[in-house]
């Protein structure tokens, strides 16, 4: 038993997204129904529509930034009711059981986590479908509640972006007395500036956009890297305690590399297809290490709503209507974004 909706996605790598219906499954004893309000457009997105890893099946549905209104529960329900804002990310379900789900790290779950899109959907068959949709059925467990001082269209990339970017800062102990660097300021970057400065780190941002220095310390940076210019990356050299690397694309990590104290750690949040080279002085020299992280789980998606809610801390967003949506994909491609686009789904009806 399902539900047809109205959906964007696409049917193949090269082919413009298109509005297409999908259908929802009828809500389950733990299940939430959500009417999708706003929906922010990710790097992931992009490389999933693509196909730049290889894993897209179509036709595909992205969207993992959700925020929307409940507009039903099922029977089991206790964490929400009709009218109540809410929110789903990128993880839908996990076994639940497993040592890393039982400790809340349901990203890490060893039987596959299910994404909130391009993952086999065990209800309906076929692949879940993501948020450029008119509503979202996700369990109880998996969806977030929004604190309600945070403008919803601007939280949305809070579901992704915010995650990425807080586990890491939080698990590498970026805070007071640490120099924390962000390489990139896109979608993830410009929320990483925000989040390490409430953490209480000294933050310097490393960009390849040189008009985008102004905005690093607007968004709370102390200070500001033309990494393209060599001389200004020497400031830091064997310095910065902590890089976290949201960049999309193949590029040269070892230039960061040399930039970390002691200990410190580079940690790949950002998604580039190819490989990345890492030369071995690099992180021999000065015990370095070369780390990753990847989203975060659902209880430490909780805190981080509540940690932003506390810091007033959202994304700087260009709200869009549905059909902008390729004119925005073209644009994040061509890195042409301050900083997330998010769609105004109410467009979609
Ligand atoms: P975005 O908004 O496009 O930002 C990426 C930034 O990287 C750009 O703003 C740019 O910053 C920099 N950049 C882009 N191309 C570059 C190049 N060729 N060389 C150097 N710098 C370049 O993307 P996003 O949504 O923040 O996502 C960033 C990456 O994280 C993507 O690969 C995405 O798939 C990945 N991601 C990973 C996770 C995870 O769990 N690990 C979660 C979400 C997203 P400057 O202009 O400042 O240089
Ligand atoms: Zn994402």
């Amino acid at each position: 038993m399902s539900t047809s909706v109205k959906a964007v996605g696409t049917q193949a790598a090269d082919q413009p997204l298109a509005i297409m219906p999908i259908t929802r499954r009828d809500l389950l004893p733990d299940d939430v129904r959500i009417e999708i309000l706003y929906c922010g457009i990710c790097h992931s997105d992009l490389h999933q529509i693509r196909n730049d890893f290889g894993m897209a099946h179509y036709p595909l549905v992205p969207g993992h930034e959700i925020v929307g209104r409940v507009t039903a529960t099922g029977s089991a329900v206790t964490r929400f009711k009709v009218g109540d804002m809410a929110a789903v990310g990128c993880i839908v379900d996990s076994c639940g059981t497993c040592s890393p789900c039982r400790h809340d790290l349901e990203q890490c779950c060893e039987a596959g986590v299910t994404f909130s899109f391009n993952s086999p959907d065990e209800h309906l068959g076929g692949m879940t479908y993501g948020g450029f949709s008119q509503s979202y059925v996700s369990k109880e467990h998996y969806t977030l509640r929004m604190p309600d001082t945070l403008d919803p269209a601007a939280a949305a990339p809070l579901l992704c972006a915010g995650i990425t970017v807080y586990s890491p800062l939080k698990h590498w102990n970026a805070g007071a007395g640490k120099v924390v660097g962000i390489i990139g300021i896109g979608g993830l970057g410009h929320v990483a500036i925000r989040i390490a400065r409430a953490m209480g780190a000294h933050v310097v941002v490393f960009t390849t956009s040189p008009e985008k220095m102004e905005d690093a310390r607007r968004l709370g940076a102390h200070d500001a890297v033309l990494s393209t210019d060599p001389e200004q990356m020497k400031r830091f050299a064997s310095r910065v305690d902590m890089l976290l690397d949201t960049v999309s694309a193949k590029h040269d990590v070892n230039m960061y590399l040399q930039l970390l104290a002691i200990d410190g750690s580079l940690v790949l949040v950002g998604l580039p297809p190819e490989p990345l080279e890492v030369g071995a002085f690099n992180v021999v020299v000065g015990r370095r290490s070369f780390s990753g992280s990847n989203i975060g789980g659902i209880a430490e998606t909780q805190e981080m709503l509540e940690f932003c809610a506390e810091h007033q801390i959202t994304a700087d967003i260009e709200l869009i209507r549905a059909d902008e949506i390729n004119a925005a994909l073209e644009r994040l491609e061509r890195n042409d974004v301050r900083y997330r686009f998010v769609v105004d789904m109410s467009t979609l009806n």
